[in-house]
């Protein structure tokens, strides 16, 4: 790295853990941070240090809230049958953005991953198997862990965990994304398409 002041190594140090940004990136961001005028930049990190005040996990469903249950937990015209499971708070809000979906969310924080050490305990899992224990009106709970070997696996796990609490249990089906072809397709990706099939 360049030599720059402990100042800016820092700033550039910080930058770098976010995810999706390299050395580079934090390095190009760090001097467009520092080419703002001050009341800019102030701003800028005066809503981090705002945004993680007034935000918390919601203690029934896990997803971040500024209001504890948080709005969609506390929203009576949300159906109570289904809970639809999720690794991220992201994930939440690419559900809301499809406006099919009117059950409500668990988020797990994370998918099982023996190989970098994150197991059923490291995510939001005994969570939501105690809050199917509270929750007796739940008679669907989603699957709609990502689409990767970590997702799969997880939601496999979860499967099996509920089999004998006799809730119906669903996986998201995974298949060829809108406007693509069937040539360019991963066969993984064709395969879950093919056993996920549905009559039309
Ligand atoms: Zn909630």
């Amino acid at each position: 790295m360049a030599k720059y002041s402990p100042a800016i190594n820092q700033l550039i140090t910080q930058l770098a853990t976010l995810p999706g940004i390299g050395q580079k990136s934090a390095q190009r961001l760090a001097f467009h941070i520092l080419g703002l005028p001050g009341e800019k930049a102030e701003a800028l990190a005066q809503s981090i240090i705002d945004a993680k005040k007034q935000t918390s996990f919601c203690s029934s469903c896990f997803n971040l809230t500024d209001q504890d249950p948080c709005v969609i937990c506390s929203d009576q015209k949300r159906d109570k049958h289904v809970i639809c499971v999720v690794e991220n708070p992201s994930d939440v809000a690419a559900m809301e953005r499809t406006r099919e979906y009117h059950g409500r969310y668990h988020v797990l924080h994370g998918a099982i991953s023996p190989m970098n050490n994150i197991g059923p305990e490291s995510i939001r899992l005994k969570e939501l198997l105690s809050r199917l224990q509270r929750e007796s009106d739940v008679s669907e709970v989603i699957l709609a862990n990502n689409a990767t070997v970590e997702g799969e696996a997880t939601a496999l796990y979860i499967a099996k965990l509920l089999k004998p609490a006799g809730i119906r249990t669903t996986r998201i089906a995974h298949g060829i994304p809108m406007g693509s072809n069937l040539e360019f397709t991963d066969e993984l990706t064709l395969s879950r398409a093919l056993s996920g099939r549905t009559e039309i």
